[in-house]
């Protein structure tokens, strides 16, 4: 992956040796994050929203949607299961049932059956019936635009709420956190929090809201390319000079501070 130029004028300080020609010759260091200011995280946090817009420009949703409706639905699919998986599966799915009215119709087996392949299909079918029934019933068939009323629909939490709004509709109501972007805020020491709600609720304070929509997709990006659950590519990452690789093994840290 071709790396970026050096953002941001932060002034750091490598703590302990380099251990590769490589890496003595890296104009790039990191940052050790209990000594980082708070000003300096800001601003260390935009250069990480400038560097992953130069790495992934064109990053963008993965589930395949034609509207609202599609989306939705997919998104709920997508629990547990991988999108690739959900477009499979949605393909067929949404030509059956194109509409709220058509799926809240359809009987419970047949929709598990549809639905079988991207697990937990039994809570997945009752959820988007029910879904599609309250959009009848209680939205003349449209997918609301709030995340209160999307979060008051069968099966959708505040991601799913997050994911349509800010993808069907182009409303950035917060920032998206799945797991890729859960766990690469927590080694970019964006946050320390495991769940996704408190997650969430620090990267919107650092993150201006203009990049809430696009900063998900290009995270998620960067998870299934290079910083990978098991194996994060470190070495050819391109916020290698940016991310102090919190809860990281030791070797594929270098300790270092800010220069005060
Ligand atoms: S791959 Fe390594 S350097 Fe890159 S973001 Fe992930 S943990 Fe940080």
């Amino acid at each position: 992956m071709a790396r970026a130029k050096p953002h941001g004028t932060l002034k750091l300080e490598m703590r302990a040796k380099p251990t590769s020609q490589a890496s003595s010759e890296n104009p790039r260091t990191h940052i050790v994050p209990s000594r980082e200011t708070r000003l300096q995280r800001r601003e260390r946090t935009l250069q990480i929203v400038d560097r992953l817009e130069e790495l992934y420009p064109d990053a963008d949703c993965s589930l395949r949607f034609k509207n609202p409706f599609e989306l939705l639905i997919s998104t709920i699919l997508s629990a547990q299961c991988t999108d690739k998986r959900v477009n499979l599966v949605t393909r067929d799915l949404f030509k059956w049932w194109p509409n709220p009215h058509k799926m809240a119709a359809a009987s419970i087996s047949e929709l598990e059956n549809a639905v079988k392949t991207t697990g937990f299909f039994r809570a997945k079918a009752k959820n988007i019936q029910g879904c599609c029934r309250k959009l009848v019933d209680q939205f003349d068939g449209n997918v609301p635009q709030t995340v209160e009323e999307l979060t008051s629909l069968p099966g959708v939490g505040r991601k799913t709420a997050n994911v349509v709004l800010g993808s069907a509709f182009g409303v950035a109501e917060g920032v998206v956190v799945d797991t890729h972007v859960g766990r690469i805020s927590r080694r970019l020491a964006l946050t320390k929090a495991k769940d996704a709600v408190r997650a969430e609720r620090d990267l919107v304070r650092e993150i201006p809201r203009n990049h809430w929509v696009a900063i998900s997709h290009r995270l998620i990006q960067h998870g299934r390319g290079t910083c990978l659950a098991r194996k994060p590519r470190c070495a050819g990452c391109g916020l290698e000079d940016l991310c102090p690789r919190v809860g990281l093994p030791r070797h594929l840290k270098i300790r270092t501070r800010i220069s005060r």
